[in-house]
């Protein structure tokens, strides 16, 4: 039996989780992609079966399982529908600034509706003119007595026009840099909130990905997370707890087109033998195989120092978010090669797999970021013991 550093209640929940994405969620996959319309009958499972609640304390009404477990259940979802596997990434994403930030009375106000699944949450940092340079954005904040009031736009958000709130950043000091970034929960029904076109897009397709817009939109002071000034900081912690998530997207991804791949090599004959017998085959399939037992030891080792209160966290979950994301692009082209023609058609789940693949490269920070924030931390950290004696 494979070593798995996972508790027997964690390893129950795990099998569960797995069943309930063998039997319910994989015969959906081909559907959502091909419909590109957001699975709600999926959230409605999810809701069935308490898995929103993952990412929750009990006092919240969550299952208060602790980091490791969401990211377990996100890999077991994603093997067989990334899709879904991200609406309980988002449920994570959305609600982590709250988590982190939110003063008690707004984490009593909207984590047991997270935690229910009542509301679906999203992150808004990204706007038309900044992505990677989150710094640069335009989306403004002003204060009307005890009120804000926003202006602005966001691009590419998760879950626009599904979520029931949204946690935005936005300018309450227009010429102040990073700190002039603040943090705000807006509620779908907010005056002048608006969720504009929803993008066509490769993988990923039930998911939804749209422009959000804030015309003179009228929140309660309260709405706001953490003092003024402390937005940038604000959505950094959030991205060093949700890249996992990410990752354990990535690393299903790429289990489930290395498992699919065995079965199909294990099958199909050419030369009078199973193409798992050819040397060539023999060695991608090694090959994708110890990449996804590699990327899990790194993702696993997050979700660990999550749950133990290790901090920070930042490089090890940005290698987590590089390392998962690289291994299910290469993974599932492999994948792809080793179906052959059959690989290419859209009757094999292969070839949705290596689509979705590659939004791991990209969201919640290009790969490019997260090497730049690793070497960063490395360029930070004294290691002068570790060269004692080297001339
Ligand atoms: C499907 C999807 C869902 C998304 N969901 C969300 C969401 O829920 N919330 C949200 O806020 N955002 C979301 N995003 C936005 C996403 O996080 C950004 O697209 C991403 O961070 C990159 O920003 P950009 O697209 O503006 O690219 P740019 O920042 O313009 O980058 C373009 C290229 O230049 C590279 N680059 C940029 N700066 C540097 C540098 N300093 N050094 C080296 N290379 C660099 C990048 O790596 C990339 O290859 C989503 C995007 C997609 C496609």
């Amino acid at each position: 039996m494979a070593y798995e550093p996972l508790s027997d209640e964690q390893r129950e929940i795990r099998d569960l989780i797995r069943t309930l994405a063998r039997e319910r969620i994989a015969p959906r996959a081909a559907e959502i992609d091909e419909q590109g319309e957001f699975p709600w009958d999926m959230v409605e499972l999810f809701r069935e079966h308490e898995i929103l609640g993952l990412p929750f304390e009990e006092r919240f009404g969550g299952t208060g399982t602790g980091a490791l477990m969401v990211l377990v259940a996100i890999e077991e979802i994603s093997k067989v529908c990334a899709t879904t596997g991200l609406i309980l990434a988002l449920q994570e994403l959305g609600a982590l600034a709250i988590k982190n930030d939110g003063s008690d009375e707004q984490k009593e106000r909207w984590l047991p509706r997270l935690a229910s699944g009542e509301w679906l949450p999203a992150y808004a940092l990204t706007e038309p003119g900044s992505g990677s340079d989150s710094a640069a954005m335009r989306t403004e904040a002003r204060r009307d007595g005890e009120e804000y009031l926003l202006d602005g736009s966001k691009r590419f958000i998760t879950n626009a026009g599904v979520a029931g709130l949204y946690v935005v950043f936005a300018k309450t000091d227009p010429n102040g840099g990073h700190a002039g970034i603040s943090a705000f929960v807006v509620e779908a029904d907010a005056p002048g909130f608006e969720v504009g076109r929803i993008e066509p897009k490769m993988g990923i397709k039930g998911s939804t990905t749209g422009e959000v817009f804030f015309n003179e939109c009228r929140i309660p002071a309260e709405n706001r997370l953490g003092d003024e000034g402390d937005g940038f900081k604000v959505a950094m912690r959030v991205l060093d707890r949700s890249r996992p998530g990410i990752a354990a997207q990535a690393l299903g991804i790429a289990q489930g087109a290395t498992d699919y791949a065995l079965e199909y090599a294990k099958s199909r004959e050419t030369m009078g033998k199973p193409i798992a017998e050819h040397q060539l085959i023999a060695a991608k399939l090694a090959d994708m195989e110890t990449r996804c037992e590699a990327a899990r030891g790194l993702l696993y080792k997050v979700g660990m120092a999550i749950d133990e209160g290790v901090e920070p966290l930042t490089k090890l979950s940005a290698m987590a978010k590089l390392f998962c994301g690289d291994t299910a692009m290469d993974v599932t082209t492999e994948a792809v090669q080793i179906l052959g023609g059959y690989g290419y058609m859209k009757e094999y789940p292969v070839e949705r797999m290596m689509r979705d693949a590659k939004i791991t490269q990209i969201y919640e920070g290009t790969q490019e970021i997260q090497r730049l924030v690793i070497a960063r931390e490395m360029v930070r950290e004294a290691r002068t013991s570790a060269l004692a004696g080297v001339a």
